[in-house]
């Protein structure tokens, strides 16, 4: 059996639900995972936000227009009045549940169980619809299975036992449908995996279940080995180690969710990125295999900001570093890139909301300079420091472009450069034309 996993658009409207409804029904019983129908989500972000600001009134209106939207969608989506019916009620279960919420009691467990209702209803629908089709489908609510401990990192072993207990005990069941991104936390209350969080629920799925692969479809042809959006004439990837879609993912690639390679990783799963608009295209496959000796792919990750601590007092002594880095810690600021010197260090972080407290410590250590609106460019591929000639062929594509730090050996699959966010289509299309045009 498999897992696949529809994002938000793949199952954004009455006419896409029943594609992917034809779609998983032929490709026999697996596991199927399901994103809210596109928008949603962020519909019901704006919904909570408007209850935590106290404003009745917005949240109502925002809730009515997506009541309108879903009902526009069962009007088109079904053909029986039984199905209408219970999609309706199903609907309104959600609906009238947010609408119930009081501004003056509102709390952020109440933010969580709102933006649970997307995934609920996205899946209602489609197992509705399919019953309808005659399709045996049975769903499984993910909140009896999905659970986070007490560091909020999924409870893999109760995952494992509750999911594989769910499953067995419908062994009849044609497709087993189940909700993305919600689970409960360690004190039973409804939580989620953090926005886009669907693809690490089908991981971990798979996971659980040993499945013979995960399937993640969206609606692009797999991973492109640059950013379509800059750069022409792009290709997707057909095949790319665990480690490098990885780092692809955490660098810009949007098509996956970080947080989805690592379940399938340690349980040697292949993960594979698939077309719902083109499903017998290849996509792309994710595994412990594939080409060797090959640059893969470039990827860019904005909003960075540079960090440079120089000191004297770093020369020669130990310690430096752990006081540079326990700044960090302190004020839980994650550090993506890392270059040192005999009298430096340089560092980048995307998240900036402590950056001014971070400056003002380092202060103490030594002179510290901060570049803003910078661009990681990450290119991924076998980059075994003995395979020869790779790095020179990158910093050789950007001659013309100047960078700011350049990050290689830090693991076999990267190497990271920093530029100027106003530098970064340059960068991107240079690389294309040295790496893959050839
Ligand atoms: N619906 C959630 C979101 O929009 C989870 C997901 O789509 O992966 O973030
Ligand atoms: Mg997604």
């Amino acid at each position: 059996m498999k897992v696949m996993k529809f994002g938000g658009t793949s199952v954004g409207s009455a006419e896409r639900i029943k594609n992917v409804a034809n779609l998983i029904v032929s490709r026999g019983r697996n596991v199927v995972v399901l994103s809210a129908m596109s928008g949603t989500t962020n519909t019901l972000v704006e919904i909570s936000d408007y209850l935590s600001k106290g404003n009745a009134v917005g949240a109502k209106e925002t809730l009515n227009a997506l009541e309108i939207k879903y009902a526009g969608v069962i009007a088109e989506l079904y053909s029986t009045s039984d199905a209408v019916q219970e999609a309706t009620e199903a609907v309104a279960k959600s609906i009238s549940f947010i609408r119930g919420l009081n501004e003056r009691s509102y709390s952020s467990l109440d933010a969580k169980e709102i933006l649970a209702q997307g995934e609920l209803m996205s899946t209602a629908l489609m197992n509705i619809y399919l019953k309808e089709q005659g399709v045996k489908s049975v769903l499984l609510p993910a909140l009896d299975f999905m659970r986070t401990d007490k560091n909020g990192e999924p409870d893999t072993e109760f995952i494992r036992e509750k999911f594989n207990e769910s499953i067995s005990a419908h062994q009849d069941a044609q497709i087993i449908l189940t909700q993305g991104f919600i689970c409960r936390n360690a004190y039973g209350e409804v939580d989620n995996l953090q926005r886009g969080g669907s693809d690490y629920s089908a991981s971990l799925l798979g996971a659980a279940m040993h499945a013979d692969e995960i399937e993640i479809w969206t609606d692009i042809d797999g991973m492109h080995n640059n950013d379509p959006r800059f750069v022409d004439g792009t290709r997707p990837v057909s095949e790319l180690h665990f480690e490098e879609a990885a780092e692809l993912a955490y660098f810009g690639a949007k098509i996956l969710h970080p947080t989805c390679v690592l379940p399938a990783k340690l349980n040697n799963i292949p993960v594979r990125l698939l077309n719902t608009m083109d499903p017998d295209a290849k996509g792309t496959v994710i595994y412990n295999a594939g080409a060797t000796h090959t640059i893969k792919a470039v990827a860019a990750k904005d909003n960075i900001t540079a960090i440079k601590i120089k000191s004297g007092r770093m020369l020669l002594a130990y310690g430096f570093l752990r006081k540079v880095f326990e700044i960090f810690e302190t004020h839980r600021t994650s550090i993506d890139m890392i270059v040192t010197s005999e009298v430096g260090v340089s560092v980048t972080i995307d998240n900036t909301s402590c950056l001014q407290a971070i400056v003002d410590d380092l202060k103490k250590f030594g002179t510290v300079t901060v570049d803003k609106d910078m661009v990681i460019i990450c290119v991924v591929g076998d980059l075994e420091w003995q395979n020869r000639g790779f790095e020179a062929e990158v910093v050789n594509a950007l001659k013309d472009v100047p960078v700011r730090m350049i990050s290689y050996g830090g693991s076999n699959y990267n190497i990271s450069l920093l530029v100027r966010k106003s530098d970064k289509i340059k960068a991107l299309n240079l690389l294309s034309e040295r790496l893959f045009n050839k």
